[in-house]
């Protein structure tokens, strides 16, 4: 794969870093539109460090190594090690890429400015919201356009005034970058397993704008598993000059949206997980939403959220199957937050039917179950089993299920001797240690 045509232009709102990604799977120019930020200035040297962060996964997807025809950050490259490594250990038919490039950025000073990407989800609302003792505190909120496949034009809009309202309900001024990086992965790889390196890329191309940009978790730190946003993958990605933070990991989506509840109803009018339609608000029937409709809920806070349906459709959970690991898990933490009383105890009794379910289904399903797996379109009759080629969550999910159910991984232990996935070498003995043993 190869990364030319690094250029960064100004424009009438600010400026557009782009460049040429070319490779097995066909060209594209990606693009990142940065508007103008008050009190900093975009760093316009030349650098391919966020279009390098942008190509790590679509290269390792394609098999190919990466040339940049540019400099990048030395410290981004170091980083892409523990990077493609992460990718290669999630999905062992991916090789770690090669990089070359055309030298090393200079470094230069951070800008002040701390930046926290908001979505409007429970993470990145927690995110912009929570006190962080010790820590400078964020002063800009970034609402990235280009991330959801689903919006019109009309949505695009109305979120990015959505946004800018519950941004002034913080304090925070909202800046909206636009980009198409999606180009390189929408097809050929689940989003989950590419928007955390995504929106690292998206940080290194505000060099200059950010000094910091927050990441919001998704996982807890009980429910990591490989993901494609993770702590151990954007903070890798930081340059000298930008830190890409991955956020706290101690709050779970139930807690996130009970903090919410208790410190800031106010903003819970505008709170948006869905991203099934196209809509600035909440479908209500998607397993997103009604996760955290449960969760409002075990905050006695749903009726405030009024960019969702004013019920729990029960029916609809009732028909959930949450398989991989780390979904059941959100659901149990909502399920222990709702308690055996009235309306509440109602919501909770069906998500321990729709989980227990999920792992022994009736005579029916298991049918249709055994009827797919005939028919080649699964491969294990195991309720829990998941179509491991989905990306990074469920291939670990049916390795799990694998090891444990059949005392076997799934990938088939070869005859020929497989060398360990090691990147890097060890230092050299230095020359006055004695030999003795
Ligand atoms: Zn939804």
């Amino acid at each position: 794969m190869i990364i030319d045509r690094v250029r960064t232009e100004a424009t009438d709102t600010g400026w557009t870093r782009s460049a040429r990604i070319r490779g097995r799977a066909g060209d594209s120019v990606v693009e990142f539109h940065l508007p103008h930020v008050d009190g900093a200035s975009l760093r316009t040297d030349l650098d391919a460090s966020c279009f390098l962060a942008a190509a790590l996964l679509p290269a390792m997807l394609a098999g190919e190594d990466i040339d940049v025809d540019a400099p990048v950050s030395a410290r981004v490259l170091a980083g892409t090690t523990e990077v493609v490594t992460a990718f290669a250990r999630w999905n062992p038919d991916l090789r770690p890429a090669a990089i070359t490039t055309g030298g090393v950025v200079e470094s230069a000073p951070s800008s002040p400015l701390i930046g926290c990407m908001f979505s409007r989800g429970a993470d990145s609302m927690a995110s912009a919201v929570v006190e962080r003792p010790g820590n400078e505190p964020i002063t800009h909120l970034i609402h990235v356009v280009g991330l959801e496949p689903h919006h019109s034009a009309a949505t695009r809009e109305e979120e990015v005034r959505l946004a800018r309202v519950a941004g002034d309900l913080m304090g925070l001024p909202l800046v909206v970058p636009r980009t198409n990086v999606r180009v390189l992965t929408d097809g050929r790889c689940d989003w989950a397993d590419a928007h955390g390196a995504a929106l690292a890329a998206l940080a290194l191309s505000m060099d200059g704008l950010f000094g910091r940009v927050i990441v919001p978790a998704t996982q807890a730190v009980n429910e990591l598993i490989p993901f494609g946003s993770s702590p151990v993958l954007e903070p890798n990605l930081s340059s000298e000059s930008v830190a890409v933070v991955h956020d706290s990991v101690s709050l779970d989506r139930v807690g996130k949206v009970w903090l919410l509840a208790r410190d800031r109803p106010d903003l819970l009018p505008y709170l948006k997980v869905c991203w099934t339609e196209d809509r600035p608000d909440n479908c209500g029937r998607c397993g997103k939403c009604l996760l955290t409709m449960c969760a409002l809920q075990a905050a006695d806070a749903l009726p405030l959220a009024t960019g969702f349906p004013a019920t729990i459709p029960l029916d609809e959970i009732q028909r959930l199957r949450p398989s991989p690991v780390q979904t059941r898990q959100h659901w149990v933490n909502a399920a222990r937050a709702l308690g055996a009383e009235g309306d509440r105890g109602r919501t909770r009794a069906v998500i321990l039917d729709a989980l227990r379910r999920s792992a022994r289904p009736g005579p029916r399903e298991r049918a249709l179950q055994w009827w797919a797996r005939v028919r080649g379109e699964r491969q294990r009759i195991n309720p829990s089993w998941k179509d491991p080629t989905r990306g990074f969550e469920w291939r670990h999910h049916t390795e799990l299920l694998d090891l444990l159910t059949r005392g076997q991984p799934t990938r088939p232990v070869s005859e020929v001797a497989e060398e360990p996935l090691v990147l890097g070498r060890a230092r050299p003995r230095p020359d006055d240690v004695s030999q003795d043993p």
